[in-house]
């Protein structure tokens, strides 16, 4: 199963993907996490992405690729991944599809209005783990479930960029919906409803996949 969730910053793609991986027993690769563990261990490469990831940009091609073909090597990918933030871009996709043939891309459309609250309302842990401060609160505040760890926000979750990041999807990645459209593998899921809602209706479509 090689799917990939698609949908503009605040849709529930990072949330959405580690509760199918949980299900489905494959990993969940967010390239965000993959940039943010970069810029947590201060490489070059972290820096660079740092500088635009806070202004709201894309990190260039050349980085994500490379980074991206790095880790579906990954012995845990062989039986299938969920890509979560790739492709951003129709060049990404395009390369993506030399490597990679995906199953099913999987698009939370969300309305704008409800996008800035979800964003910045958005608490994370260290570990991965997304929450938010009124829909998936912690259960003790500011503190992870899973690991204990304390919860953090994100540089680039503040409103302005989160402004930003929203133009940035409109014109460049939501080109990449035709590309999958054109492929007949795109699936659409409303994801202005409820974290519980969105896991039924992905489960629902990855189930009738063909195995
Ligand atoms: P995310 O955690 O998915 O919200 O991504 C955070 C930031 O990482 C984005 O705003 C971009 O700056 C960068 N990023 C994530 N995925 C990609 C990608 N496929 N291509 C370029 N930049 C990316």
């Amino acid at each position: 199963m090689k799917i990939a969730l698609f949908g503009p910053p605040g849709a529930g793609k990072g949330t959405q993907s580690k509760l199918i991986s949980e299900k489905f027993s494959i990993p969940s690769i967010s390239m965000g996490d993959l940039l943010r563990a970069e810029v947590r261990k201060g490489t070059a490469l972290g820096k660079e992405a740092k500088a635009l990831m806070d202004e709201g940009q894309l990190v260039p091609d050349s980085v994500v690729i490379d980074m991206l073909r790095d880790r579906l090597q990954g012995s845990d990918c062989d039986g299938g991944f969920i890509l979560d933030g790739f492709p951003r871009a129709i060049s990404q996709a395009n390369v993506l599809d030399e490597f990679v043939k995906l199953d099913a891309v999987i698009n939370l459309s969300v309305d704008d209005r409800f996008l800035i609250q979800r964003i910045t309302d958005r608490r994370m842990c260290p570990c991965g783990v997304a929450y938010h401060l009124v829909f998936n609160p912690p259960i003790r505040p500011g503190v992870c479930d899973d690991c204990g760890e304390k919860l953090y926000q994100r540089d680039d979750d503040t409103e302005e960029t989160v402004l930003k990041r929203l133009k940035v999807y409109s014109e460049q990645t939501k080109p990449v919906l035709e590309f999958y459209r054109k492929r007949g593998v795109l699936r659409d899921i409303d994801g202005n409803k409820s974290i519980a809602c969105i896991r039924h209706a992905l489960i629902e479509i990855l189930d009738s996949l063909p195995q």
